[in-house]
């Protein structure tokens, strides 16, 4: 029977830099995935396609939005077939690039599924329908997440896409409605109206991006009710019926009614992957969301198995899951080390973007910890005026003791770029009198990073405004 030192269940942005830093570290590795080359979710069906499409969606919008500085360009002309072509392009170019890496590691990569037999043993039902036994010193299980769904959705018919169908971009529907009005709700809704979609967003709680700071997806949704159709809250979808022509949808709540449309993005969030893995072979056992419990260093109950990425627990990001299968590995190599990150950034990359890292103000609220709040409005950023995006908002959110930053929110163009000092402010233990002595380049949206920690201290060059 076939033998290695370290088995990866799953070959996704956890799964792939798990297995590749344990062969950097000279451990014998094998790599188990459905697919042909190592990517998972994010590269294949997730993050890679949907940004390569949000790039096209913000190109359209910033064309029909240069008419407000004197810049009138004809309406877009779609080749849909083009822009498919370059969105799986990318996902090909790049998932050939991890094959091509796993190879060179001498990353033992097979394409099957796995399954525990017990806490050492796995079976492994290969892509050319063979199956194998292999043995390990230790495994790391990385499989991931899928669409979540509900019943009410379950009627069979092809009018009704989750995440992975609605990134084929079969077509552009004339009327869409987006269920959820999360990451992806808000980031796919954002690319099929850019593309020529009436968009309705429904969203079951009293707000956008529930857990978010209020006044950061303030900004978002302004600027989203100018692009949809109609963004509906506190709403829920409890029937719907296909019609042959489209799809009948029966909401109740706030937006209560019957409403047609022509094909629905259904998008109310993830479940993991911990199904059909013989788990029931081990002794681990899932919580009750589906995740699989583990300690500080992404251990099990069974100490030669770790899970990492969305099948461990929230927050369900490939950059938290990449971290947690390298940090799984120095602990399998025997190196002291623990899951403590000080900020996991989170962007959502719609138009304009939404970050923070840290803490948020709501969690702040909800711990009942006190902080300071210093934020610079983009009002006052030259460099936002240049590119005629002003609504954005940057705040630091502060030990009102220390000035220590605690966490950063950002609201606005290229949001997602700026987060990383941030991040890296929150990770070094840094002060508001660190970023504000720090020289920022002007002019740059980074500036308002800078600007907000001379507000903490009511000494901004652009604003009088000071900390709350
Ligand atoms: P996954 O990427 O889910 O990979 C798991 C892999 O395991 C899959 O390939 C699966 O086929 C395989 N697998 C499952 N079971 C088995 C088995 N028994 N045997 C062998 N293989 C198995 N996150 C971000 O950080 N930024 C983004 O911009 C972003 N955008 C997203 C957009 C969309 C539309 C979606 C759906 C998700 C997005 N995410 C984003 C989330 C991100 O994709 C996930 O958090 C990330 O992929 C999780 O990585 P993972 O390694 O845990 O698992
Ligand atoms: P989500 O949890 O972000 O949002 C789902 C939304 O659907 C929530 O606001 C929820 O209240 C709402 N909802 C649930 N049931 C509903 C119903 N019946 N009717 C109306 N609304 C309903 O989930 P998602 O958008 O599916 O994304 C899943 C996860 O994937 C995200 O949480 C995130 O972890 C990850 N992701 C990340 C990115 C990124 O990093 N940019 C992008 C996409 C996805």
């Amino acid at each position: 029977m076939a033998h290695t030192q370290l088995v990866v269940i799953g070959g996704g942005p956890g799964g792939y830099a798990a297995a590749f830093l344990a062969a950097d570290l000279k451990m014998q590795v094998t790599l188990v995935d459905l697919e042909a080359n190592p990517g998972g979710v994010c590269l294949y069906r997730g993050c890679i396609p949907s940004k390569t499409l949000l790039h096209a969606a913000k190109v359209i919008n910033e064309a029909r939005e240069a008419e407000h500085y004197g810049l009138t360009f004809g309406e877009p002309k779609l080749d849909l077939d083009k822009l498919r072509g370059f969105e799986l392009g990318v996902v090909q170019r790049l998932t050939s690039g991890t094959g091509q890496l796993a190879k060179a590691r001498k990353v033992n990569y097979i394409q099957g599924r796995a399954t525990f037999k017990s806490n050492g043993e796995l079976s492994i039902k290969k892509a050319d329908g063979s199956e194998e036994s292999l043995t390990f010193d230790n495994a790391i299980v990385a499989t991931g997440s899928r669409p979540a769904s509900f019943p009410v959705f379950d009627i069979g018919s092809n009018r009704i896409m989750d995440s992975t169908k609605g990134l084929l971009l079969e077509d552009v529907p004339q009327k869409l409605l987006v269920v959820g009005g999360g990451y992806i709700g808000l980031e796919l809704g954002s690319v099929y109206s850019a593309l020529g979609s009436q968009v309705t967003a429904v969203e079951a709680t009293p707000g956008l991006l529930p857990g978010a700071d209020r006044d950061l997806v303030q900004v978002l949704q302004k600027r989203l009710q100018t692009q949809f159709s109609d963004i509906w809250l506190d709403t829920k979808v409890v029937a719907l019926t296909d019609d042959g022509d489209g799809v009948t949808v029966t909401f109740e709540g706030k937006n209560a009614g019957q409403h047609k449309f022509d094909k629905l993005l259904v998008a109310v969030g993830r479940r993991p992957n911990g199904e059909n893995l013989g788990l029931e072979n081990t002794k681990i056992e899932l919580d009750k969301r589906g995740f699989i419990p583990v300690n500080g260093a992404r251990q099990t109950v069974e100490p030669k198995i770790y899970a990492i990425g969305d099948i461990a627990g929230e927050p369900m990001l490939a950059h938290k899951a990449s971290h947690e299968g390298r940090m799984a590995v120095e602990a399998i190599a025997g190196h002291k080390v623990a899951w403590e990150p000080s900020a996991i950034p989170a962007v959502i990359f719609t138009d304009p973007e939404l970050a923070w890292a840290g803490l948020t103000e709501t969690q702040a609220e909800k711990l009942g910890k006190k902080v300071k709040v210093a934020k610079f409005p983009w009002t006052a950023s030259g460099r936002a005026m240049t590119i005629d995006r002003m609504e954005g908002v940057t705040k630091l959110i502060l030990d009102p003791e220390t000035d220590r930053i605690l966490g950063v929110g950002i609201a606005g163009a290229g949001a997602g770029e700026l987060i990383a000092e941030g991040t890296l402010a929150i990770e070094m233990g840094a002060l508001a009198d660190d970023m504000r002595f720090t020289i920022h380049a002007h002019p740059t949206l980074s500036e308002t990073l800078m600007e907000a920690a001379e507000v903490t201290y009511g000494e901004a060059t652009h604003t009088m405004l000071k900390a709350r």
